[in-house]
């Protein structure tokens, strides 16, 4: 069996120490309950860092040895450190996973990585959003029906300020008429980005079953592919695969030496 994929799920953990309806639907914490919807997995090792631990609960130790990280954050976007962020995106380039929900388009990293406004339109109505699959080949939305019904939502509309995405796994429609690209992937450097936006805190979205289900099917796809580059790396002439001969004009010899 292959040892399991390192998940961290970092959490700001502002709101569900300050209001008590997000306490109400998420004891243990928005990152406690994505932990819960992944935890029952034989293949997955997951772990959880807030804002307000050592390093921003993000040292470099542990991101060595995450495969994939969740980010949630909304209140404290700006608390977290530049060098943080530098850090999160030297291993997204080296081929870490990266899982952006909700609130976190907004948040220095996805803004960052994404190099764009990543803006969108929002209202806070408690209707109701249909996540519809729209690549049901997608390994993200494998064991989904047609659409995800979450009854209340808070509505994210277009335009949103992403650059073109790689795929589009789900768009959203709510009942006010907006529609919004809701599932979206990237590859910046060696590392997958999956972004999806259900997720507002002040409804039980991280307890649906289908909605934990493609955070499930996040992991897997997001999981490190290959290997990450060995770039820049210069490479002397002694080390080319072939012996290379001058056409025309003039090279260097093995020494160094300019050959005419
Ligand atoms: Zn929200």
């Amino acid at each position: 069996m292959s040892p399991p994929i390192r998940v961290t799920i970092w959490n700001e953990f502002v709101h569900e120490r300050q209001n008590p309806e997000v306490a109400r639907i998420y004891p243990d914490g928005i990152h406690g309950a994505l932990a819960a919807a992944l935890g029952a997995e034989a293949d997955l090792a997951v772990s959880t860092a807030t804002l307000d631990e050592p390093e921003q609960g993000l040292p470099q130790a542990l991101l060595d040895q995450t495969d994939v990280l969740f980010w949630w954050g909304h209140a404290a976007h700006d608390a977290v450190h530049d060098e943080t962020v530098t850090r999160v995106q030297q291993r997204v380039l080296a081929g870490m996973g990266l899982i952006v929900l909700h609130s976190g388009h907004w948040s220095k990293l996805f803004k960052r990585l994404m190099g764009t406004t990543c803006a969108l339109c929002w209202r806070e109505a408690g209707e109701r959003e249909r996540v519809w699959v729209v690549n049901p080949g997608h390994p993200i939305a494998a064991g989904l029906g047609a659409c995800i019904e979450i009854e209340q939502s808070e509505m994210y509309g277009e335009p949103f300020g992403i650059p073109e995405p790689d795929e589009l796994v789900f768009v959203s429609w709510f009942q006010g008429g907006e529609v919004f690209r809701s599932g979206a992937t990237w590859t910046r450097g060696s590392g997958r980005i999956f972004y999806f936006s259900p997720g507002h805190e002040l409804y039980p979205i991280y307890h649906h079953p289908q909605v934990r289900r493609v955070l499930v099917n996040g992991v897997r796809w997001a999981r490190p592919q290959g290997r990450a580059a060995d770039t820049p790396r210069h490479v002397p002439v002694e080390l080319a695969r072939e012996r290379i001969v001058a056409r025309g004009g003039t090279v260097h010899d093995a020494e160094g030496r300019l050959a005419t």
